[in-house]
């Protein structure tokens, strides 16, 4: 290697080391730029978030002021489960505005129902035909165990994290299918006498209490499925549609 070839190539690594830098430092504003995108959208989405909480808690505080008030609890005997589509299971269900004996009495009598029931593990008022804000639920479905009789409950947050799992409705005989709801939820509630219950659950109690709470709402089971799901049960629904009318002609009912 001589000096002159020596010099060139001294030369050439001062302009390589100069145009490394200008890389670098084009790199550096670019990578701070999307940065600062990332930073601002995520602000971005969690005040979108924020906001659509807000608009969600606004729109269930004019619905609850809106949802009936029920003083005086009245039922038939013996509860029966009513089976889809049966238009009570898509009527209002009022709050429970007086907090005496009878409560707590529904709420046994639907565990009863429960227990009767094919492996039913979580039963809502309206599933037999009493159009109010109240459930009851056992993890395990054996009598005895964990009990909850919810009355009025209102869920305070749901978890972003989901999980998919077959359900069945009591109200939709031999019907099974996957349905996807938050995995976590943090719920207020009131027990038989009327005090105020703070609940957070996880896993397969959230699932039960979040299927119930659908059934307040008015929505059933198979709302929440995919069309894949809802494939899967079509038939068995509209074999129950059928049933219904053979049993009351001209009723009217939404049908799948
Ligand atoms: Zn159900």
């Amino acid at each position: 290697m001589d000096v002159l070839a020596k010099g060139q190539q001294l030369r050439l690594l001062a302009h390589r080391a100069a145009s490394v830098r200008h890389s670098c430092s084009s790199i550096r504003p670019a990578r701070s730029r999307f940065l600062h995108t990332v930073v601002a959208q995520a602000r971005q989405s969690a005040a979108l978030r924020e906001l659509q909480e807000q608009q969600e808690e606004r729109a269930s505080q004019v619905l609850e002021s809106k949802t009936p008030v029920v003083t005086d609890l009245t039922w038939d005997r013996p509860l029966d489960i009513i089976k889809y589509p049966d238009p009570r299971l898509r009527a209002v269900n009022a709050k429970i505005g007086t907090f005496n004996d009878k409560v707590k009495q529904l709420g046994m009598e639907m565990l009863e129902v429960m227990y009767n029931g094919d492996d039913g593990v979580g039963l809502a008022a309206p599933q037999v035909g009493v159009n109010v804000r109240m459930m009851v639920y056992n993890p395990t479905g054996r009598r005895g165990d964990e009990e909850y009789i919810l009355v009025n409950p209102k869920i305070l947050s749901a978890s972003g994290k989901r999980e998919v799992h077959e359900e069945g409705c009591l109200s939709f005989p031999r019907l099974f299918a996957n349905v996807e709801r938050p995995y976590k939820v943090k719920v207020r509630a009131q027990d038989v006498k009327g005090d105020t219950l703070m609940l957070t659950l996880n896993g397969w109690q959230a699932r039960i209490f979040l299927h119930e709470y659908d059934h307040l709402q008015g929505t059933l089971f198979h709302d929440r499925m995919n069309p894949e799901e809802l494939r899967k049960i079509h038939k068995g629904l509209v074999a129950l549609e059928e049933e219904y009318l053979q049993l009351h002609p001209g009723a009217v009912v939404q049908r799948v």
